[in-house]
Formats: C-alpha cells, sequence, structure tokens
C-alpha cells in the first residue's frame, strides 16, 4: 500500500492550491460579505481545465479521477467553503449524473457545458417538507402528450418531440441554482409507486417557462454560494430531458450521494486544513507572557489535536475516494468520511477561533468564516443523523 500521491495528482494540487492563493485567498472574506457568486473564480477554474475533473475528455473534462477531484474540493475548501461548495455541487451533482446515467445527447448538449465550464450545474432534492426524507416529495413531474396538451398551446420544441412532462412544485436550497445552466430536478412521475415512482429531469432554468427563483437565502455562512428556494409553475419540458428511465430518480440519489459525500468529506477536510493553519500560524507569532501562546500547553495541545483529526478525516477521504475510481461500493465508506470529517472540521474551526482569542472574533481573520462555513458540511448531502442511519443499515443493524 503506497500513501504518496501520484506525480499527476501531486501537481493538481500544486497548481489548484498556488491559484487558491493567489487568486481566491484574498477575495474570501470580500464575496462573503458582498453574497457575491464569484463567476470569475469559475471562468478561471474553467481555464485550468478543472470544472469537469472526473469526466472522460470525450465529453469535456479532465480525464482525472475521484482522488484528483476530492484534491481539488480540499484545496478550494482551505481558502474558500463558498467556492468549495458551489464547486462540490456543479461537479458531483449537477454534472457526474448525466455522465453516469444520460443519453450520448444528454451529454453532448447538458454535460459538455458544464464539465469545459461554460455553465454551472445545481441539482434540486429538497424540498420545504422533505429533507432527510427526500424521497417524500411533493413535486410532480406529469407526462402529457402533444394531444391532450392541445387545449395550452405548447412550445415548438414539445410539438416537434411529441409527449413532454409538465412539473409543478417547490425546491428547497439548491445550490447554484440562481446562476445555473441546468438544474437536475426530481419529481414524482408515479404517485402509487414509492421510491420507484421517482424520476429525474433536466431542467433549463433560462428558457424553460414556468421556473423560478423565488428566493435567495440569507445564511449564517457560505453566502457567496448561492442557496435557492424554487417554484416550478406548469413547466413543459420535452420527454427527451427525462434522465435515464422514468421511476430510476432514487436510484441515482442514492448514487449520486455515494459520490457527493465524498467530496463533502473533501470539502470539509480542506475547511479544516485552512482553519489549522490559521491557528498554528497565529500561535507562534502572538506573544503574551512573554512567549509565543504555542509554549504554552494548553494551546499547543489545541493544534496537536486539529492535526491529528484532520490527518484522520483526509485519510478516510482519500481512501474513499480510491475505492470509488476501483468502482467498488462505496456508501459506507463516503458516510462514515463525511460524517467524520465533517465534524472534525467543525471542531477544528471552533478550536482555531479559540487560538486566536478575541481576534478570532473579528472577521479579520479566517477563523470565524471556516467556523460558520464548517456548520453546513454536518447538515448539507445528508445529516449527520442521517449518516448515521445510512451506517446503521450498512452494519445491517
Ligand atoms: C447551504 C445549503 C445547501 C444545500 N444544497 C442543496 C442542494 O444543492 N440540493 C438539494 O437538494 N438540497 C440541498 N440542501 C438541503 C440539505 O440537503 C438539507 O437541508 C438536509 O438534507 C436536511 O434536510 P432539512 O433541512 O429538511 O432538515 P430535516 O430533515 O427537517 O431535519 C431536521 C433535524 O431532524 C433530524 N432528523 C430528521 N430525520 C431524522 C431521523 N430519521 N433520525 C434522526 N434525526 C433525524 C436531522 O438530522 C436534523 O437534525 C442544502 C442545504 C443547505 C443549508
Amino acid at each position: 500500500m503506497d500513501f504518496t500521491l501520484p506525480d499527476e495528482h501531486e501537481m493538481t494540487r500544486e497548481v489548484v492550491r498556488d491559484f487558491c492563493e493567489t487568486e481566491i485567498k484574498p477575495i474570501a472574506q470580500e464575496i462573503e460579505d458582498e453574497h457575491r457568486f464569484p463567476e470569475e473564480v469559475f471562468e478561471e477554474l474553467a481555464d485550468l481545465d478543472l470544472m469537469g475533473v472526473p469526466v472522460s475528455e470525450e465529453y469535456g473534462g479532465a480525464g482525472g479521477d475521484y482522488l484528483m477531484y476530492a484534491l481539488v474540493a480540499e484545496e478550494l475548501g482551505r481558502v474558500s467553503g463558498s467556492v468549495g461548495l458551489s464547486y462540490v455541487a456543479h461537479t458531483s451533482l449537477g454534472l457526474m449524473p448525466i455522465i453516469k446515467f444520460g443519453t450520448e445527447e444528454q451529454k453532448e448538449e447538458w454535460a459538455r457545458p458544464l464539465a469545459e465550464g461554460e455553465g454551472i450545474g445545481s441539482w434540486a432534492l429538497t424540498e420545504p417538507s422533505s429533507g432527510s426524507d427526500a424521497s417524500d416529495m411533493d413535486t410532480m413531474a406529469e407526462k402529457d402528450t402533444a394531444e391532450q396538451s392541445s387545449a395550452s398551446p405548447a412550445p415548438p420544441e414539445a410539438e416537434q418531440d411529441g409527449d413532454e412532462y409538465v412539473i409543478n412544485g417547490t425546491k428547497q436550497f439548491i445550490t447554484n441554482a440562481n446562476v445555473a445552466n441546468s438544474v437536475l430536478v426530481k419529481a414524482v412521475t408515479d404517485p402509487g409507486a414509492g421510491y420507484d415512482g421517482i424520476s429525474t429531469f433536466i431542467v433549463d432554468p433560462e428558457n424553460d417557462d414556468g421556473f423560478e427563483v423565488s428566493t435567495v437565502w440569507d445564511k449564517m455562512g457560505l453566502n457567496a454560494s448561492p442557496t435557492c428556494e424554487l417554484q416550478f409553475d406548469d413547466v413543459r419540458i420535452p420527454e427527451d430531458r427525462l434522465l435515464g428511465e422514468e421511476g430510476e430518480g432514487w436510484e441515482q440519489t442514492k448514487k449520486t450521494l455515494d459520490g457527493g459525500r465524498i467530496s463533502i468529506a473533501a470539502l470539509s477536510t480542506g475547511l479544516g486544513q485552512g482553519a489549522f493553519e490559521a491557528a498554528r500560524e497565529y500561535a507562534t507569532e502572538r506573544e503574551q507572557f512573554d512567549r509565543p501562546i504555542s509554549k504554552f500547553d494548553a494551546v499547543r495541545d489545541m493544534i496537536v489535536s486539529m492535526d491529528r483529526k484532520i490527518e484522520r478525516a483526509q485519510l478516510l477521504t482519500h481512501k474513499a475516494a480510491v475505492m470509488y475510481d476501483n468502482g467498488e461500493d462505496v456508501t459506507r465508506i463516503s458516510s462514515l468520511a463525511k460524517l467524520d470529517a465533517s465534524e472534525i472540521c467543525r471542531e477544528v474551526a471552533e478550536d482555531a477561533v479559540q487560538v486566536l482569542g478575541g481576534y478570532g472574533y473579528t472577521t479579520d481573520f479566517a477563523p470565524q468564516r471556516f467556523y460558520r462555513d464548517a456548520k453546513l458540511m454536518e447538515i448539507g448531502e445528508g445529516t449527520s443523523e442521517i449518516q448515521h442511519l445510512v451506517l446503521g443499515r450498512e452494519l445491517g443493524l
């Protein structure tokens, strides 16, 4: 077993770190204060060929693997939780499902622009009344033939293609939806069929009538990553925008979250790393009682403990990514990595604020931002409580 990163991965990490240090770190607090999605950062990530890292070159990606993608997420998290969150939502949730479950035509039309960085991806599962119990959704997609819809004239595209779906409902907390090229929307196509009655649709936020971003949430952190409420009011889309087959939406969701949780683990590791580095640097410079505070056992122990925890989070995350690349079942390991790394991230960020004392409580220093951003890692893509449910199931409990 070799724990050394392959050269190509190490090089990618160096390139991304350099980019993060020069282009993202200097604006990381500013974009939060302005609640601004940094389009220019994503354009530059596209120029670096990083918007489709685990996607093959055939579909406009970088032809890397999931480990390489996790390293990029880690590096982004080390400087900006918001950039990292929008990046992983784009890749794991908005792009990868089209690559995994889409037709050749869908990959060309909808995945390629995302992988090449010409558009941002988004994925809509959660609803106002169904979060952890996500399959209990109310959003409906009803099949409507061209003939049936003749009473209310359909758009020309639908007339050419024949059948279409009509989507109605509300989605909640959807990352990137107001800046997205496409939103993958989960909806019920067969109300009596439970998990097998859910399907996935590719919605075009710019051109599909009846789609509206009704709210962009103000949050305790991650404010440069937009979190949206979406309304679907008789949104008519052609049947060729169904992803996979009718009824496959829930299975797709589980597979998507297996990959997504690895990227949240990577992002958490990066956030923790950023907080740890800020604390270590400060502790060696700040003097009290005529010596650097790092010389006090209590402070040194906090910093040593951060290092120990981050190493653990990173090992689990990289293991999960390598297993994903090997095509193994990653439900357990991705859930473990997400659960552990997200808790570690919050603990490390909290201790980092403590190490900086009063300055840690000000927005002039980064730890407070990592601390606020860290909390989401324990909530998004399944809360910690839901990870315990998943892991209990995996253990046959
Ligand atoms: C910033 C942000 C970005 C997000 N991005 C996206 C996105 O891009 N796409 C998307 O679809 N969703 C997204 N979400 C939604 C996120 O996945 C949900 O918020 C999360 O799954 C929890 O759902 P909920 O908020 O409805 O909480 P609830 O499900 O109402 O949970 C409330 C509390 O009850 C607990 N709980 C619920 N059920 C159980 C149980 N069975 N056992 C024990 N405890 C339980 C939970 O753990 C939690 O502590 C995002 C959320 C945020 C805040």
